[in-house]
């Protein structure tokens, strides 16, 4: 039997600082406020809830959260999406509805990015050392002809999802076309994830609740008193200070940034972003936050816009509903989208 890997713990958390109240507390089963903090997705989900029975949907809401990101953790290897990479260019493999559904998100993300969103990145971050527990590479850098190879091996719309047949049902198979080509969900599972979480929660009633997965924020109606959640956005350089901070209600807030994993090399940020078009790590870019409607599309997006950079990123933005911007480049200009709530910075 294969081993399971390592969870892989780089430094998300914290990315996005909470700025309500945060206590440990499991208040039993009438009202109260249900706080509880769990290692998944490679990180640590808190869920805040309000109201009654919200320790029960707490608790159903992480199952539910566990059993999706066992779908689509691509280094667990008895994933379905560990079982598309295995069998690349092979076969295709039965997948779940939830599977098809993350995917085909992620998929349109790719194709409204234009390409620069592409969740089979794996072959190109394996190159630059991030498919890994420390980031980093050996030796020297990549150089063109690797990168020409491995950008071989990276694309999305190789990703062919078909109605098949299983024991006389119609199920939905997902393939890769060539061998060697691999999915990696880093971009886009937290949001989609913490969605399914949300969705749990207001299931059971629960309508004042907040997850937070790295650096994705799901918020669902208000603070109990009515205030609007308070979500701190960490500036991109200076870790004790904040950005801004917003006050959101029914919305989802995702960050990436250039921080979250990375390694220098000769005096060079080399981070976890990779460019498919060029096979490099981004380097115009420190941070960019996005509010969204739902965590599957302010997740793939944030990501999506790391790679546009601020022109192609914030015209991209305002071809969205419901979608809005902060971006910050290299140089440190910070750069909003035209409906971004409040363009205050803190720091
Ligand atoms: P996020 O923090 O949501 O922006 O996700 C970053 C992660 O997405 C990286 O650690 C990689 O696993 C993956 N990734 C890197 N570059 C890309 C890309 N161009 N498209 C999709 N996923 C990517
Ligand atoms: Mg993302």
């Amino acid at each position: 039997m294969m081993s399971r890997p390592k969870i892989i713990y780089p430094a998300l958390f914290c990315i996005v600082i909470l700025l309500t109240a945060s206590r440990p507390l499991r208040a039993g089963g009438t009202d109260g406020l249900v706080d509880e903090t769990r290692p998944l997705l490679h990180t640590f989900v808190q869920i805040k809830a309000y109201g009654t029975g919200a320790a029960k949907a707490v608790d159903a809401a992480f199952a539910e959260m566990g059993r999706v990101n066992d779908l689509l953790n691509n280094y667990d290897p008895n994933s379905e999406v560990s079982a598309i990479n295995t069998f690349a260019g092979i076969k295709p493999v039965v997948l779940s509805p939830e599977t098809v559904e993350a995917l085909e998100n992620a998929k349109r993300y790719g194709d409204i990015s234009g390409g620069a969103f592409d969740f089979t990145i794996g072959p190109l971050l394996k190159l630059w050392g991030f498919a890994k527990e420390i980031p980093g590479r050996r030796g020297n850098e990549p150089g063109e002809k690797e990168i020409r190879a491995a950008k071989e091996l990276v694309d999305y719309r190789a990703l062919e999802i078909s109605v098949g047949q299983k024991k006389g049902s119609s199920v939905k198979t997902g393939r890769l076309l060539k061998k060697g080509m691999r999915i990696d969900v880093g971009a886009f599972s937290k949001g989609f994830v913490s969605d399914r979480g949300m969705q749990v929660l207001k299931k059971h009633g629960i309508h004042n609740a907040l997850i937070a997965a790295g650096g994705t924020i799901c918020v669902a109606g208000t603070k109990p008193e009515g205030e609007p959640w308070q979500i701190g956005i960490r500036h991109p350089r200076k870790n004790e200070d904040m950005l801004t901070m917003l006050k959101l209600k029914d919305t989802t807030v995702s960050t990436s940034g250039d921080y979250e994993r990375f390694y220098n090399k000769k005096g060079k940020r080399r981070s976890h972003i990779i460019d498919p078009r060029t096979g490099r790590p981004v380097a115009r870019m420190q941070a960019v936050t996005v509010i969204a409607p739902e965590g599957k599309v302010s997740d793939a997006l944030s990501t999506a816009l790391f790679v546009l950079g601020t022109e192609d990123g914030l015209a991209l933005v305002d071809t969205l509903e419901g979608v809005e911007a902060l971006m910050v480049d290299d140089k440190g200009g910070i750069f909003y989208s035209r409906g971004w709530p409040q363009k205050v910075v803190i720091y």
